[in-house]
């Protein structure tokens, strides 16, 4: 079965409904892009698949990446996989950019190999643990959690550290025990490890499914600070990439559940050799779908479907109604749960046409004025990384 041809199809989405972080006005609404690619070969069976990282980057690298694929035999997937990563050697790291064009082609090599035995993906995967996949949704106010819970939903996300005491604390009052919640911190720049302890220890007692990124990927000894000053189940990992990226996060166990970007992670040959990484230190997967499109989406269901350490899936509670129109068939969601479709490979196949209508445009989120909103004054013009700007007290104690 030879690759005849790989295909990248660039497109711009609309913004989702609300995120966990959409209140803070962090929201990158108008630069959101799909990245999508059709991987054929010589027997007429074809396979699609989503990198995500930066998806006007990968387009182009994807586009290179297939001049080394074509004429192999697509049912060798990780000699395929270790065929692209070693070309990006000459690049240096290439991080989530990399890996989110390996990842592409990958998931593609993935789903036909399946639809090429007639059997769904998580066969291909090892089979399923579960028919259905319970998932969670942002809620930034109380109004959107009760109609996610009204929906079936047993789980909801909440975001931004400036109101995260108060927010939590409503939406406990308001869902009572029974929904868990979790808290999103979004590793933000200007969080510091003492700050970030701050505030889990405030947050201990809401009993939290997770806080999630509590400060900077980069910052590891921070992660540590935090990990030894709270009980708090701790989640990282949505800005990774590889299976060597997560390495320090499982071996050292500073989290208990790693969150890789289904669509920027290096694709489900990843994704499977993580969760097993993970698996032998007690970790929990629930992977990263703040960026992705609906192609990476039916890959994640497929993968949690297959793990015995699936936690949760991650989606919006509405999105832009074109994620449905681009694709031949959606994923369904019952009783707050996604069912694991049982169509041969994916499940789903991409409506070029469709895709043709909505033609890309700047892939970078602006430097709005409601941008800068969710920082303080002057950070975005001056280190961001390195320059906590705000009146500590005040912070903690909005007047
Ligand atoms: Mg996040």
């Amino acid at each position: 079965m030879k690759i005849t041809a790989i295909t990248p199809y660039l497109m711009q989405a609309g913004a989702p409904g609300e995120t966990a972080w959409s209140a803070a006005g962090m929201s990158s609404a108008g630069s959101r892009h799909w990245c999508f690619v059709k991987v054929e070969t010589d027997t007429g069976v074809h396979g699609i698949g989503e990198g995500s990282g930066w998806p006007k980057v990968v387009a182009t690298a994807i586009a290179d990446l297939a001049t080394l694929l074509i004429g192999q035999d697509a049912r060798d997937i990780d000699r395929l996989w270790h065929r692209m990563f070693v070309a990006q050697m000459g690049h240096g790291r290439t991080g989530v950019v990399g890996a989110g064009a390996i990842g592409a082609i990958d998931m593609a090599l993935w789903d036909l190999n399946a639809k090429a035995l007639g059997v769904p993906l998580h066969r291909l995967l090892g089979g399923r643990f579960r028919d259905r996949v319970r998932a969670y949704v942002h809620a930034s106010s109380v109004e959107t959690a009760r109609d996610a819970v009204a929906q079936g939903f047993t789980a909801v996300k909440a975001g931004n550290p400036r109101d995260a005491q108060a927010k939590v604390a409503a939406l406990r009052t308001a869902l009572g025990p029974g929904i868990d919640i979790a808290v999103d911190l979004h590793g933000p720049p200007w969080l510091t490890a003492p700050d970030a302890i701050r505030l889990a220890r405030a947050l201990e007692p809401h009993d939290l499914l997770f806080l999630e990124e509590p400060v900077a990927p980069e910052d590891l000894d921070g992660l540590r600070r935090v990990r030894a000053a709270t009980g708090l189940p701790l989640a990282a990992g949505e800005r990774l990439s590889l299976l060597w990226g997560f390495r320090t996060l499982i071996g050292e166990g500073l989290v208990d559940i790693v969150q890789p970007d289904t669509g920027r992670v290096g694709g489900l040959t990843q994704l499977r050799k993580i969760a097993a990484l993970a698996e032998a230190h007690f970790i929990q997967v629930a992977p990263h779908s703040g960026t992705l499109g609906p192609v990476a989406e039916f890959a994640a269901i497929h993968f949690l479907a297959s793990i015995p350490n699936a936690l949760i899936h991650e989606r919006f509670l509405t999105d832009w109604p074109g994620r449905q129109a681009i694709l031949t068939h959606s994923l369904e969601t019952v009783d707050g749960h996604m069912l694991v479709p049982d169509r041969p490979g994916l499940g789903t196949d991409l409506l070029l046409d469709e895709i043709a209508r909505h033609p890309p445009g700047t892939n970078i989120a602006a430097d709005s004025a409601k941008h800068r909103g969710s920082y303080e004054a002057g950070t975005a013009d001056e280190g961001l990384y390195t320059q906590p700007r705000r009146a500590r007290a005040a912070f903690f104690t909005p007047e």
